[in-house]
């Protein structure tokens, strides 16, 4: 075996960037040991390869104005974002943390890809990230209602019957 500081020389005549050299590394690892890209990435991603409608029914997810109006909905309504599927709130959760994590998510997978589609404020979700992102696995995006119904089973996991 060599010793580490051959080696060390064998990739500086080989890279000439540190940069080069990660990759070149990066190329070597486990798929599990990558990075996985964040959430919404992922779900973007899938709904790239997938049906290209779900990837306008993602951007429009993201849409700021729509979002915002949307979050201050629910926060006039019961004075806290609650995912719809488990009932998350970050306030009970994560009680010091500032801000929101729960994401909002559009009910409908859209006709088509036109953007001229008109979106009110009832078609929108308020899901938290875990569920968001379980829901996106569903075959032609199921209802919050019959996702909650098929595979919602307690909080964190546990349960209840
Ligand atoms: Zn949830
Ligand atoms: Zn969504």
């Amino acid at each position: 075996m060599k010793k580490a500081a051959e080696l060390w020389a064998t990739m500086r005549d080989r890279y000439s960037t540190p940069e080069e050299h990660l990759s070149a590394l990066e190329e070597h690892l486990q798929p599990k040991t990558r990075l996985q890209p964040p959430v919404v990435a992922d779900i973007e991603l899938s709904a790239i390869e997938g049906d290209p409608r779900m990837f306008f029914h993602v951007r429009r997810e993201r849409d700021p104005a729509l979002v915002e109006a949307k979050r201050r909905e629910a926060n006039a309504n019961n004075g806290r974002m609650e995912c719809e599927v488990c009932g998350f709130t970050t306030q009970a959760i994560f009680p010091s943390l500032e801000g929101e994590v729960c994401e909002i998510h559009h009910r409908l997978p859209l006709a088509s890809s036109s953007d001229a589609v008109e979106t009110r404020l009832e078609d929108l979700a308020v899901l938290c990230a875990n569920c968001h992102r379980a829901i996106h696995r569903t075959d032609s995006l199921m209802s919050v209602e019959d996702f909650r119904a098929r595979f919602y089973c307690g909080p964190t996991g546990i349960i209840e019957r």
